[in-house]
């Protein structure tokens, strides 16, 4: 059984080679996702104990966020980059899954130790419908799996559909995006009380979108809030 599948699946790579999603070339079987070399040149951003490193700074101001980290600095035409579109257009759910397994593993037994809930930042139904997953929720699989803490897609909805971010600055990012997230009407704020969630999403631009998604736990008392992602603009 196992020769014929092994022999199977060299029948399937010669027809459809599994490539290297950073460069292309094609993997070798030990290899997942990313060849040796692109995974040993990624841009890692090291900054999960640093306070006040580059990601919080673009949290700084509207709710406050304890703690703030990425795996990855994020540029036009890097590896990250190419990472985030097969995530977000190209189904690559498992991709996210093992990158966010990544994130938690160099995160472990530090500045994040005390974090009890992982919460992705969601989408907004429709977007949900068309693209069949949330990118967040995966990464935020992956984390789980490594910080041993469970993941909560059931407290926060997203209940604006935005348009793009793209060419807009921070200050007009921030008030398209303000109040586009809700708490789930069944959620009680008191059974969140003196929790310590960890947000995560994909990419942090200028970060309006993960402090919108904070800003809907903002009459929870004493909770705590820090955030995590898979790359974030230095
Ligand atoms: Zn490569």
């Amino acid at each position: 059984m196992i020769r014929w599948s092994s022999a199977l699946n060299g029948f399937v790579e010669l027809f459809y080679p599994r490539l290297c999603v950073g460069c292309g070339r094609k993997l070798f079987q030990d290899e997942h996702f990313l060849c040796v070399e692109c995974l040993s040149s990624l841009p890692l951003a090291q900054v999960h104990e640093s306070e006040d490193n580059f990601v919080e700074q673009h949290l700084y101001g509207r709710p406050y966020i304890e703690s703030a980290t990425t795996l990855m600095v994020y540029g036009k035409e890097t590896v990250p980059q190419k990472i985030i579109h097969e995530i977000k257009y190209h189904g690559a759910k498992e991709l996210a899954q093992s990158m966010g397994r990544m994130l938690g593993r160099q995160m472990k037994g530090g500045r994040f130790s005390s974090v009890d809930m992982i919460v992705p930042v969601p989408l907004h139904p429709k977007r949900l419908k068309w693209r069949g997953y949330n990118q967040s929720e995966w990464i935020a699989k992956g984390l789980s799996e490594e910080l041993g803490v469970p993941v909560r897609s059931d407290l926060v909805e997203r209940v604006v559909e935005t348009s793009t971010q793209t060419n807009k600055n921070a200050e007009e990012r921030w008030s398209n995006v303000k109040g586009i997230f809700a708490l789930r009407q069944e959620v009680s704020t008191e059974g969140l009380k003196d929790h310590h969630l960890l947000i995560v999403d994909d990419v942090i631009t200028t970060g309006s979108t993960l402090m919108a998604c904070a800003a809907a736990f903002s009459h929870v008392d004493n909770v705590k809030i820090s955030a995590a992602s898979l790359a974030a603009v230095n």
